[in-house]
């Protein structure tokens, strides 16, 4: 290998760097690797290293000047930043899908050793290192290519020895010798436990804290529903302001701290009479907190839990299914859900925090879309109602007067108020009921002067045409 560069020649039996020495041949140093005779290059133009006088074939001049510099280091020094020990546990109960975990570390340290050695035979392995802290043995095995290998693994562990893997393969020349000081001695990100007799007690520790956590855990929501059927006749009693406390509780959060996506206006909320921050804190807390992911949850189920718990009062037929519809379809844009299909859903994130992580990335995007949407044309109202047109799927809802009413004033609620909007409603009739909604959309527009996108979101809005096949 022509003209092969060596970071550190050995002189007298010692690495040194070309700090150390004269320049050139004068240096006299030889190659820690092959023995040959090395020049020291000390020029202006590349970083200093040393050369073989008489190119040879020697491969292994780095590997060797790294192993024996730290090795050299070690002896010297005596110093050792020792890495951190760490266990983590986590038990989940398969019944409720609560889990309790914990995280158990003995940090990191510097230690000063008694006692060095190098190249201590014990028994069948060499360890490159054998060091003493406070009379404890401690091995530290120094890889540039070859790494420690299974078979010596599993002897430190029966001899007990705890061991350090120090892996200098990510050194690429050129290197000094105050900087590979630094890899050996201070720095942690490259050192590793290839065995610690201590582990085995932090483990049965860590998985004894993950297993007291989750009984308490376990025995918190017994508390709350002790015997299902008696526990959903008693919930359905409370008050609102109750429900919304034991939400608030199970979800660790203060009432001011209530996201925007548990406040979140749908159509048809009116059909359960609590605030709506009550019903979505509820679901939020028993369908999704803390539930282990992957997890599918479906409409149909939460939509009877609600059934089951609150007071509810359809203004429409489906209302609280339209509601869980659009509640469930943001806490989709909030990352929170994923649809898999028809109305079952995929959890992708299970906690308040995560998600309030999403939600300031969506911000951010929506005030440059609003900034945007002044400047043009579109609305904000129109954006959140987004509905193609091709969708063929229509549900008219049960006519009467008082429907009516609450529909235009929704319409005007959200679009200003507008004379096409009497004139579009009173027209409807349960004999709209079979027909497209595009084709609705597009009749009405002759009618109403409004665009036939408009009149579709306007019907969307009051609750006419919904994008579920229910
Ligand atoms: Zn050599």
């Amino acid at each position: 290998m022509p003209g092969l560069k060596v970071p550190f020649g050995l002189k007298n039996g010692r690495l040194v760097g070309t700090d150390e020495v004269e320049r050139g041949l004068a240096c006299a140093c030889i190659c820690p690797e092959c023995g040959a005779i090395l020049e020291a290059h000390k020029g202006e133009q590349v970083a200093h290293h040393f050369a073989h006088h008489v190119v040879g074939n020697c491969a292994y001049g780095l590997e060797s000047a790294l192993h024996l510099g730290a090795k050299q280091i070690l002896l010297e020094e005596q110093l050792f930043a020792v890495p951190a020990l760490e266990a983590f546990a986590r038990v989940t109960d398969p019944d409720t899908g609560l889990s309790g975990e914990a995280r158990k570390m003995l940090p990191d340290k510097l230690v000063q050793f008694a006692e060095v050695r190098q190249e201590v035979d014990l028994g069948g392995v060499v360890a490159d290192i054998y060091a003493s802290y406070r009379n404890y043995p401690i091995i530290i095995e120094i890889a540039v290519t070859h790494f420690c290998d299974d078979e010596k693994i599993r002897r430190l562990e029966q001899l007990g020895l705890p061991a350090v893997e120090l892996d200098l393969s990510r050194i690429a020349p050129p290197i000094t010798m105050a900087e590979l000081r630094a890899w050996v001695v201070e720095r942690l990100e490259h050192k590793t436990w290839l065995f610690n007799p201590r582990m085995a007690a932090l483990q049965e520790a860590a998985e004894a804290e993950a297993g007291a956590a989750l009984t308490q855990a376990l025995a918190a929501e017994t508390k709350w529903s002790p015997n299902k059927s008696s526990w959903d006749k008693k919930y359905k009693t409370w008050s609102c302001s109750e429900k919304l406390e034991y939400a608030l509780q199970r979800l660790r959060l203060a009432e001011a701290e209530i996201p925007s996506y548990l406040n979140y206006t749908t159509r048809g909320d009116r059909a359960i009479l609590c605030d709506r921050r009550v019903w979505q804190s509820a679901l939020f807390a028993n369908f999704i907190h803390r539930k282990v992911v992957p997890l599918n949850i479906t409409l149909g189920y939460m939509a009877e839990w609600l059934t089951d718990g609150f007071d509810v009062k359809e203004p429409f037929p489906n209302a609280l299914k339209v509601a869980l519809w659009d509640f469930l379809g943001n806490l989709e844009h909030v990352g929170c859900l994923e649809r898999v299909h028809g109305q079952e859903y995929y959890i992708r994130r299970n906690s308040i925090k995560d998600i309030n992580v999403v939600v300031e990335g969506l911000s951010q995007r929506g005030a440059q879309d609003s900034q945007r949407a002044v400047e043009g044309r579109k609305i904000r109202i129109e954006e959140a109602w987004r509905l193609p047109l091709d969708r063929d799927l229509i549900w008219v809802a049960k006519w009467n007067d008082t429907f009516a009413q609450d529909a235009l004033a929704e319409c005007e609620r959200a679009f200003g108020a507008h004379p096409a909007w009497a004139s579009l409603l009173t027209t409807l009739s349960p004999d709209a009921k079979a027909l497209q909604p595009s084709d609705f959309a597009l009749r009405h527009a002759n009618t109403t002067g409004l665009s036939p996108d408009r009149v579709l979101r306007a019907l969307v809005l009051a609750g006419f045409v919904i994008e579920l096949p229910f």
